[in-house]
Formats: structure tokens, sequence, C-alpha cells
């Protein structure tokens, strides 16, 4: 568990993909593709608390529960839209099974404000 963000020094995680000017084009094949799709939920969460939802920088992944309250019938889901690229869930994934691929042409950060 971390302090909230400060917004003078540390920063929520949003407001920094917001900044990185991040964009994809709608429709564009997956670029984030899950070797077993039952790893997440299956082994990952029981396991280790599914990392990727807190080593991404971008927020990409998340654990999503029908009842959040009950933390029942838990679901993968991944936000590609807002990938900065960095390829931290390629290598970090515990059972090596999320392959990090280039977007198409174009997609990712461009940092107009840097
Ligand atoms: S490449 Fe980096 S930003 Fe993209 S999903 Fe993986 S960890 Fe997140």
């Amino acid at each position: 568990v971390y302090p909230k963000p400060d917004g003078k020094l540390t920063f929520d995680r949003a407001s920094s993909v917001f900044l990185s000017g991040t964009t994809h084009e709608e429709n564009q094949p997956p670029h984030l593709v899950l070797r077993d799709p039952s790893i997440p939920i299956g082994e990952n969460l029981p396991l280790y608390g599914e990392p990727a939802r807190l080593y991404c920088p971008a927020g990409v992944y998340e654990v999503v529960y029908a009842d959040e309250a009950k933390k029942t019938d838990p679901r993968f889901v991944i936000n590609a839209q807002n990938c900065v690229h960095c390829k931290t869930c390629d290598i970090k994934d515990p059972a090596q099974n999320i392959t990090w691929v280039p977007p198409e042409g174009a997609g990712g950060p461009n940092y107009a404000g840097m």
C-alpha cells in the first residue's frame, strides 16, 4: 500500500497516462496477448494477488469483481488503449503469460508536453 499521490511530487496513474498523450487506433489487433487466459485469475491472483494490476505504470491490467465488496467472480481486464509500451508485463509476469508486441504504426505515447 502506497500513500495517496500529493499532486506535487507524486501523481496518480490516470493523470500520468493522460500527460503521455497515449493514443491507439480503434479496432487494431491486440498488442498484449495472453498465452493462457485462465492464468491471471486461476494462478496469479491466488498466488501473487495478480501483480500486473500493480506493476503496470499505466493501469492497463485490472481485476474486476462482480461484487466488489464480497470479491466474487473476478475477471481479468486489459485496457490496452492505455499502454505506454514499457514492456514490463512481458518480462515480469510470474508465468511468462503476457506477450507484448509493437502496436500499429503511430500508436502509443507521444509526450507532446515534454
Ligand atoms: S507494456 Fe508496460 S504499460 Fe503496456 S501493458 Fe505492459 S506493463 Fe503496462
